[in-house]
């Protein structure tokens, strides 16, 4: 595909690479809404592959990768256009939240958005028109931010069509330990999802890396995401990176279980773990120790992740706890 983004703004241009903002809105002060992008043009004809994180403002991990991995490709050969968007919700990434300070959403339940309410929605159906319709590949990272520890696991759109196929071919190709049907999602307004319905286009969601990692892993789960996007290029034709040793892949049916209670709460089962059907994942107590909820496997799984901050609320995320299906 022909990539034609319009930046409202060129921040700079060097090279093959050219650096802008998309805006969206002028606030009192004079700033503007806005949406960093990255466009960096290969030497050969080939895919418009877009990159993108932070559509929930604190999951940096793949942020950090887009931006080590546009200062290699400004420097070297690849067929086809980059398009790197290290801050989707930019005015969540500035303030380290989740979702929007502005109003409030989450961004990644309102796709496709609209340009005619909230600017989180504005966000969304700018970001569509403009952006992820010019692309014919999309990874968009997340990860478990500050409150969620997850291993790596890679969310694909899958239907039995020849873009379903390949947005399943594309998870695994990025290479981690999980991989991950969408299908039973309990929400919606999710970008790949959405970039699908209306436009075909094939995408992953990988979720790397969180506030636990960030002490001693955070080149770590960066470098995940950075090979990640690399296997995916490779697999691309954009640039042959090699072919990386193969993880061990399962692929599972990701749930999130919610917690009936608040309190303090405390795992008995970690990552990687499989566990039984009926055994106890973890448990929850109030503030004078006494146990007020435990959380048992509801099926024989795999433990993908868990709210990772001692004190949780009632109605949060606790367990990221997997059907096994391969
Ligand atoms: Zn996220």
């Amino acid at each position: 595909m022909e990539n034609k983004i319009v930046l409202d703004v060129i921040q700079s241009q060097t090279g093959r690479r050219t650096d802008g903002y998309i805006r969206f809105g002028q606030k009192a002060d004079g700033s503007h809404f806005q949406i960093p992008v990255i466009e960096i043009k290969g030497t050969g004809d080939g895919p418009v592959l877009l990159v993108d994180a932070c559509t929930h403002g604190d999951e940096y991990e793949g942020a950090e990768a887009i931006i080590a991995l546009a200062k290699e490709l400004e420097q070297c050969d690849f067929n086809g256009t980059f398009i790197g968007v290290p801050a989707l919700n930019f005015d969540a990434f500035c303030t380290l939240t989740r979702a929007s300070v502005t109003d409030g959403f989450n961004l990644n339940r309102i796709f496709p958005g609209n340009l005619d309410t909230y600017s989180t929605h504005r966000l969304a159906a700018t970001y569509m028109e403009r952006v992820a319709k010019q692309a014919d590949y999309v990874i968009s990272f997340h990860g478990g931010g500050d409150v969620l520890h997850l291993e790596p696991i890679v969310g694909y759109i899958y239907d039995d069509t020849e873009a379903g196929h390949k947005s399943q071919e594309m998870a695994k190709v990025f290479n981690a330990p999980y991989t991950w049907k969408m299908e039973n999602l309990p929400f919606s307004g999710v970008t790949v999802q959405e970039y699908r319905k209306a436009y075909g286009t094939i995408g992953i969601l990988p979720e790397v890396g969180s506030h636990c990692g960030r002490l001693h892993d955070r080149e770590k789960n960066v470098g995940i995401c950075l090979q990640g996007v690399k296997n995916v290029m490779t697999w691309l034709g954009m640039k042959d990176y090699g072919t990386p040793e193969r993880v061990k892949q399962m692929d599972v049916e990701l749930h999130y279980i919610h917690s009936w209670n608040g309190g303090i709460q405390k795992l008995v089962r970690r990552e990687n773990e499989i566990v039984e059907a009926g055994e106890t994942l973890a448990v929850l107590t109030d503030v004078f120790g006494n146990q007020i909820e435990e959380l048992k496997a509801p099926w024989r799984g795999v433990v993908i992740g868990y709210w990772s901050v001692p004190v949780i609320r009632p109605g949060d995320w606790w367990s990221l706890f997997a059907k096994i299906l391969d």
